[in-house]
């Protein structure tokens, strides 16, 4: 089977959140195989769920359903393992690929029986980022299945659990996957926009963004009736609707050939990097003063925080930013974090003597 590289950036995986029916398998096979460039199809057979009393998987005797679709429609077929057993049925049924889903990733014990029970068989596996945004959790996940001595190995980002409102289901955070690209260049990242969009209408976007970035593939969860899917109705798409998501997505270059781009490219660059050193410098002479004015407080015994000082801040730099074309929720942030910084040097200057660098945040 054709395996994902960071060549790739369709590496397409496709196939329903959960395994339903033997009947239900064959017909979205069949049609995701008359799909041009899928590659991989995936189906829960054990699903981890939030609450108890929900469907949470027809279990093994879904696996031969998924073995035998993927070959008598010639595409390689995965499944989520989450312990010893998982990994030992899918393997006695001949299951092509594993994922580690992201309720598992987040439990390192967990991951290291899967691991154990993976030692001597390469098979390929994918590594969902934990729910938590902990990028170091994830890499320690991969760095547990490497050490089991499997080589084929690839991550999913399918975002990161909160508390609260959003349009997402599970929050991109796009700054931890591109964080991961860097501090892991070669293992093959795919993005899973069903999981993070949670509704239909946004995995186009997700997708787009996804390809923009880079991303080596996506995993869609596609269903031939989503509204009365087992698991996760409000995400899945038909076959059809893939194809359309497909077709519409803008595959660009991660780099091109054409001199003038490089050249113009750098210029580009060259500018920002003056800027930026600008900024630094700036941001410097900013801190500068906070610290005279901590000093200044602390002579005339005056605390730290001046609530209305602060408002007025707040209110003159996101004008001032919107005025120049800034989006106020940037200017709020950047100045949040310029503040924060600020109360730390003051805190220093005043209470040097109390100073506890364990607690300072
Ligand atoms: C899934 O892929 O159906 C799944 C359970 O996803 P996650 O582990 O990302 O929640
Ligand atoms: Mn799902």
């Amino acid at each position: 089977m054709k395996w994902i590289s960071k060549n790739d950036h369709t590496f397409l995986i496709a196939g329903p959140c959960s395994a339903e029916s033997e009947e239900q398998l064959d017909t979205t096979v069949k049609a995701l195989s008359e799909l041009t460039n899928v590659n991989l199809i995936r189906a829960g057979i054990w699903k981890p769920r939030t609450k108890p009393n929900s469907f949470e998987g027809m279990g093994k005797v879904a696996l031969p359903w998924l073995v035998n679709a993927g070959k008598k429609y010639n595409l390689p077929v995965g499944t989520e393992v989450a312990n010893a057993q998982h990994v030992e049925e899918a393997l006695a049924a001949d299951v092509d690929v594993l994922w580690i889903g992201a309720r598992t990733t987040v439990n390192p014990f967990a991951v290291q029986e899967i691991a154990d029970s993976l030692r001597g068989v390469d098979i390929p596996i994918m590594i969902k980022n934990p729910v938590n945004p902990d990028l170091q959790l994830w890499i320690g996940s991969l760095e547990r299945i490497a050490q089991a001595g499997l080589t084929k190995i690839a991550a999913i980002h399918r975002g990161f659990s909160f508390y609260g409102d959003s349009i997402y289901r599970n929050l991109p955070q796009w700054e931890i996957p591109i964080e991961f690209m860097r501090l892991m260049p070669e293992i093959p990242l795919i993005c899973d926009p069903s999981h993070i969009s949670g509704r239909r209408y946004s995995i186009a976007h997700v997708s787009q963004r996804a390809l923009d970035l880079n991303f080596n593939g996506l995993m869609i969860e596609t269903h031939t009736d989503p509204d009365n899917a087992m698991s996760d109705a409000k995400q899945q798409v038909t076959p059809s609707s893939l194809q359309g998501i497909m077709d519409g997505l803008r595959v660009r270059e991660s780099s091109t050939t054409d001199p003038n781009f490089h050249q113009k490219l750098e210029e580009l660059r060259n500018q920002i990097d003056a800027l930026d050193a600008d900024i630094l410098s700036k941001l410097m002479n900013r801190l500068a003063l906070s610290n005279d004015i901590g000093q200044y407080k602390l002579e005339h015994k005056v605390s730290i925080l001046n609530l209305e000082r602060w408002d007025r801040i707040m209110k003159d730099r996101t004008k001032l930013g919107s005025e120049l074309g800034l989006r106020p929720e940037f200017i709020e942030k950047i100045m949040q974090m310029i503040h924060k910084e600020s109360i730390k040097i003051q805190n220093q200057v005043m209470n040097r003597s109390l100073l506890d660098e364990s607690i300072d945040d």
